[in-house]
């Protein structure tokens, strides 16, 4: 028998889970799910990254292993900006103790100047013009809807878990503007952290769909995603929340989600990465394959478990606190 990285991963011994120990509340470990869903999906995605559904399909078959390659040429179980970018602001948001707008640009620049593997256009020129004025808000643009904020809005969901929906709000917004100051941008970083919110709650997931993403879509009609399957698509916000939300929505399992949304190819490790979130929130630690968990590259995997609960543990310990005002 050949012993294919495939076939390696498959086979890798995991650790036995530890059952939750008793008297931690479930939504720990569905935020700690969430946080290693990001990654996953991340890490799965980048490898069809840029491909259309046609070319995986060629080259592939279905994508369902963390294989790494890719246009970025990744190591397996290695992860993009999507998740480097959100344990980068969620350090941050522990440091400060709230989320807050020049911690927070101060937090990405240091991640740009560590050179990560992948940067968006739009969050590298306006964390340059960050640098140049000092200011942490971008000007409102337009034209700055890509998913560049959206991606990384998991450590503000858990760091305001309990939290009224206003200061959820000026808190993202405190982290989005930095780089994106956009109200399509802001419209799809709240819809994600109220859904990431609502699940890590035990919501049911049709409640959740007529709650936050039937209102985003009557709110801002652009993103209708019911009609046609959205493949390919682009790294403007509209598109991937339509993909990450029809996934979300049609699908039954952690897995299903996951290579339903990257086989669609386009922005596919960010796509990957925010249903993973979703994912990850809804269905828990039990609902991960354990093949992905093993792939995952280990630092980052303690980096996200560990993130995930000191978020939750902090915000559980300022019931009554907003995060600091810019
Ligand atoms: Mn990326
Ligand atoms: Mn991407």
């Amino acid at each position: 028998m050949f012993w294919t990285r495939e076939l390696i991963a498959r086979n890798a011994p995991v650790r036995r889970r530890a059952a939750p120990p008793p008297g931690e509340p479930p939504h720990l470990g569905r935020g700690v799910a969430a946080y290693l869903g990001l990654a996953i999906g991340d890490a799965l995605g980048a490898t069809v990254e840029f491909m259309t559904p046609n070319e995986i399909r060629q080259r592939h078959g279905v994508h369902d292993q963390i294989t790494g390659g890719g246009w970025l040429r990744l190591k397996a179980g290695r992860v993009t900006d999507d998740t480097t970018m959100s344990l980068a602001l969620g350090d941050a948001i522990l440091a400060t103790g709230g989320v807050e707008a020049t911690a927070a640009a101060r937090a990405f620049d240091d991640w740009m100047r560590a050179k990560p593997v992948d940067i968006g256009n739009t969050v590298r020129r306006n964390l340059v013009a960050f640098r140049q004025t000092g200011n942490p808000q971008a000007p409102a643009s337009e034209h700055d809807a890509g998913n560049g904020a959206a991606m990384r809005v998991l450590p503000v969901a858990l760091a305001c878990y309990g939290q009224p929906e206003k200061t959820c709000i000026f808190a993202n917004r405190a982290q989005a503007h930095v780089t994106h100051h956009n109200v399509l941008s802001d419209a799809a970083c709240e819809t994600l952290i109220f859904m990431v919110q609502d699940l890590l709650a035990g919501r049911d997931p049709i409640d959740v769909e007529r709650r936050r993403a039937e209102k985003l879509a009557s709110q801002h009609p652009v993103f209708a995603y019911d009609k046609k399957r959205c493949e390919n698509p682009s790294g403007y916000v509209v598109d991937t929340l339509k993909a990450v939300l029809q996934s979300f929505f049609a699908t039954e399992s952690f897995e299903d989600c996951l290579v339903d949304v990257v086989n669609r190819g386009g922005d596919a490790d960010t796509t990957g990465a925010i249903a993973g979130m979703l994912a990850g929130a809804r269905y828990g630690l039990e609902g991960i394959p354990r093949r992905w968990l093993a792939a995952l590259e280990d630092s980052t995997r303690q980096a996200c478990e560990r993130q995930a609960k000191n978020l939750l543990l902090q915000a559980g310990m300022q019931p009554q606190a907003s995060p600091t005002p810019a």
